[in-house]
């Protein structure tokens, strides 16, 4: 089977990992910070603050900039279910903005959802084709609202040679083993706010200062939300990496691009000529008479050694938010769930990989076209 996503870890990478083992420091050493850096000076960031995962990550950036019972979250139903869960375990509510057929949220709808109970607006950079960013921190700005990014797809993905990281008020990275790199587990928030980078570093570990000798202070509440020393040193060597494994993505990418250009049966995520993306996702949105064969497509992709996937279900779609929140609708989102359905990309593909994954796409495509739906 060949995943949608992967990751790739070789020989140097283990052994920096092992090093740590055999060192004095499995936790609280010197390679988190060294990690936390490199992200800086990779992204053009000025603090990073790096998590057990991204959801800590999410969480520690709603918890610090303030959100709170009652308070209102203009955010993208088509997401994994952690960019809602966080703000949600902390009493706040989801107020869904539709997304456009690339799988980010429609800038032009947001400021009509604006309220008086409006705190933040959190944006999810899809597959890793950014936001319309500009658009939606001049609506922040402009409503004096705070802009977090969910970037965990979009780690490298850049606009005008300008890394994502920099743009929103709070960008968190995930380094989930199948994301753009990995530590196994783990996250980081980013941010050029040297107050709110504090805050965080107090609230992933239990809040506690140190003082002097004996003597630390909790001064604030706190988690133990840390990253280990072997998972930094990982990461480490894994962004070193980063624009090489983007760069096989982007080539893959680029090669159904072309294989694709004229299909009349789906449509792509389009990559504008000033943007770079992380390829983490390659997304492909069906034909609506595809829509009723989609689970036949997909099974019958499965069963061709084709690890497709479907990116997402609308998080209001889920139990918990029906039971919660109640039925929501929105007519992009839904029509993206019924359509989309994620390829393999991924750096350890080889390029007959690609050949073979868009031969065994057209071909089942092509087969399921006449069949639309039946009732
Ligand atoms: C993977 C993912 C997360 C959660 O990341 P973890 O590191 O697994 O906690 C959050 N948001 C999005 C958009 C993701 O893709």
């Amino acid at each position: 089977m060949i995943p949608y996503s992967t990751q790739l870890i070789e020989q140097d990478d283990i052994d920096v990992v092992v090093s740590v083992l055999n060192s004095p420091f499995l936790t609280q050493g010197a390679k988190v910070e060294e990690f936390e850096n490199a992200l800086c000076d990779y992204a053009g960031a000025k603090f990073a603050v790096s998590f057990n995962s991204a959801t800590s990550a999410l969480l520690a950036a709603y918890v610090i900039c303030g959100i709170s019972e009652g308070d209102e979250i203009i955010t993208t139903p088509i997401s994994f279910v952690a960019t809602s869960n966080m703000f949600v375990l902390l009493g706040a509510k989801p107020v869904w903005c539709d997304v456009k057929l690339d799988g980010n949220i429609d800038e032009r709808l947001i400021e009509e959802l604006i309220t008086p109970k409006t705190k933040a607006i959190v944006v999810v950079d899809f597959g890793g084709k950014v936001v319309e960013i500009q658009k939606i921190k001049d609506i922040a700005k402009k409503h004096n609202l705070i802009l977090i990014d969910d970037a965990s797809h979009a780690l490298g993905s850049s606009v005008d040679e300008q890394k994502v990281g920099l743009f929103a008020d709070m960008t968190i990275f995930s380094f989930h083993a199948i994301k753009p790199i990995t530590t196994g587990e783990g996250g980081a928030v980013l941010t050029d706010n040297e107050e709110l980078a504090k805050r965080m570093r107090l609230f992933r570990s239990h809040g506690v200062v140190k003082k002097e000798l004996w003597n630390s202070d909790m001064v604030a509440m706190g988690h133990n939300f840390r990253l280990t020393e072997f998972a930094a040193a990982l990461g480490l060597s894994q962004l070193k990496k980063l624009d090489g494994f983007i760069r096989v993505r982007s080539e893959i990418a680029s090669y159904y691009d072309e294989r694709f250009k004229n299909e009349k049966l789906f449509i792509t995520q389009k990559i504008p000529s000033n943007m770079i993306s992380s390829r983490h996702l390659y997304p492909i949105i069906l034909n609506p008479e595809l829509q009723c064969p989609k689970e036949d497509i997909f099974k019958e992709l499965q069963s061709l050694g084709l690890g497709v996937q479907v990116h997402y279900k609308p998080i209001y779609q889920n139990s918990f938010y029906r039971e919660k929140f109640g039925d929501v609708s929105l007519m992009v989102a839904d029509d993206f769930y019924r359509s989309e359905i994620s390829i393999p990309c991924h750096q350890k593909m080889s390029m007959e990989d690609a050949k073979y994954v868009a031969d065994m796409f057209l071909d089942t495509i092509r087969k399921y076209s006449h069949r639309g739906c039946s009732f």
